[in-house]
């Protein structure tokens, strides 16, 4: 059986690196029809918290990744290594390697100097390695505090990458590992290996800054007896000026991004794209298809750029793919500042499918509905047209007999520039400015049919009453 699994520490809320580690664990787990668990690495007392526990859980739902196994899904297991600690889980197996001689009690204060990753040269001399068993009672009777190592064996490790192929390190370089701190806590490198041994994981899917991790947890799940998962590390992400991904150009989180109105079938797929390319070079890929072509073999080795114009332009895509109706309906938040009492429900839903074709991201709602709630309409005197002016009071008497649809007006507009052998584009703009003040805007015709009739006329009557005060006329 295929077991993927994402296992983010609650260090941090989601954001797009590790969103993006757990989107292609997911999808390669549903590529290859297994099973994706989610796992929640808090041994890290001091730095975990639960508010960001629940910003990973809920950012990776609302993005619609969705694990068969972990927090919230009904197990005798716990997904929580805290828990898997507390029922001593890691020191199970931690005995288990002191009793075959695989690793040992470690009373150095040098252990310390492991927790710091400055220090990188630091390699452990083997000091305890050879302490007796009367050596290491003594020092616990005397409590003398201890960590435990493991017993790094000096081989090259060969592994290979399902990103890049076949990579080896010589664990020559590297002393003997802390798997056990003095405080009774397991390591990353050792509670990793405990729970994908545990949890029966087939592949691990993880960013390139866990390479040098890999051969230390081959290891030990070779020292624990088991066979080590298959391992592929993805690249980074940049941002456009190629330099590490900064909050500027969207080294932002999940919520953040669900905040500014983007949607998330469309940070969806453009997760998937960063790093990977569909067989056919396709852009817009729904989840269900992308299932079904997530073979990693398609992972690029070199970094990605993080474009923000391409996901605006997805989100774009996947907008003006919905109906009025469903973008009513997941806009709420958009549509809070606005009164209600202006229009019910189906006319908003019409002015939204007015507006839909100049939308990129749900937060362009309110700019673009700015114009249908308006109350104010300011002119402005270098705007204005006074020779103009007669055509436009013409204009707004012949639309007082209409019926006042979109449909008919613009029948109406036609008829009218041919008889009085006028451009279109000049009552267009006249009435757009004299209705709305603005130079640019919705489909013009349905914006009038929104503001009807009686608004309309007085509207364009306030701007020729407007022009003519300007003029002094
Ligand atoms: N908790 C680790 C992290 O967030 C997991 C790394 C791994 O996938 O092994 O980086």
């Amino acid at each position: 059986m295929i077991r993927l699994r994402f296992a983010p520490s609650p260090t941090g809320n989601l954001h797009i690196g590790s969103a993006r580690t757990a989107l292609f664990n997911y999808l390669y787990a549903k590529f290859l029809k297994g099973k994706f668990i989610l796992r929640i690495e808090d041994t890290d007392i001091l730095r975990s918290k639960k508010e960001y526990e629940e910003d990973i859980i809920s950012g990776l739902k609302w993005l619609g990744i969705n694990w068969d196994e972990g927090p919230g899904v009904d197990s005798v297991q716990s997904y929580y290594q805290l828990d898997r600690w507390k029922q001593g889980i890691y020191n199970q197996y931690c005995q288990q390697l002191i009793e075959e001689g695989k690793a040992y009690y470690c009373f150095c204060e040098q252990e310390e100097k492991d927790k710091d990753p400055l220090q990188l040269s630091y390699k452990y001399s083997g000091k305890c390695r050879t302490l007796s068993n009367e050596q290491i009672k003594e020092n616990i009777a005397k409590k003398i505090p201890y960590a435990i190592r493991f017993k790094v064996c000096e081989e090259v490790v060969v592994f290979r990458d399902l990103v890049r192929g076949d990579i080896s390190f010589d664990m020559a370089l590297n002393g003997d590992l802390v798997i056990m701190r003095s405080d009774g806590m397991p390591t990353y490198n050792f509670a990793v290996v405990v729970d994908d041994m545990d949890m029966q994981i087939t592949h691990v899917i993880r960013g390139e800054d866990h390479i040098s991790n890999t051969p230390k947890q081959i290891q030990i799940f070779n020292a624990l007896g088991k066979t080590p998962p298959a391992y592929g590390h993805i690249s980074m992400i940049l941002g456009p000026d190629k330099a590490k991904l900064s909050k500027r150009h969207g080294a932002k989180s999940i919520t953040e991004f669900k905040n500014e109105g983007y949607l998330p079938e469309a940070l969806f797929n453009f997760l998937a794209l960063l790093g990977w390319s569909h067989p056919e070079d396709k852009e817009v890929i729904f989840q269900e298809d992308l299932m079904t072509v997530y073979d990693m073999a398609r992972v690029s080795k070199s970094n990605s750029v993080f474009n923000i114009e391409k996901l605006n332009w997805l989100n774009g895509q996947y907008l003006r793919s919905y109906t009025a109706e469903h973008i009513y309906n997941i806009s709420s938040e958009f549509l809070d500042g606005f009164n209600k009492s202006l229009y019910n429900k189906d006319q908003l839903i019409y002015i939204l499918d007015v507006i839909k074709e100049n939308l990129n991201l749900l937060s362009d709602i309110p700019t673009q509905l700015a114009v249908f709630f308006t109350t104010q309409v300011i002119y402005e005197k270098e705007h204005v047209q006074l020779e103009m002016i007669p055509m436009i009071e013409k204009f707004e008497q012949g639309l007082r007999d209409l019926e006042f649809t979109s449909e008919v007006i613009s029948e109406y507009t036609n008829n009218f520039v041919k008889e009085n052998n006028i451009k279109k584009g000049q009552i267009f703009h006249n009435v757009r400015y004299a209705v709305s003040a603005q130079q640019k805007g919705p489909s013009l015709f349905k914006m009038l049919q929104v503001f009807g009739k009686e608004k309309v006329c007085q509207r364009i009557g306030n701007y020729i009453a407007y022009v003519k005060t300007c003029s002094g006329s």
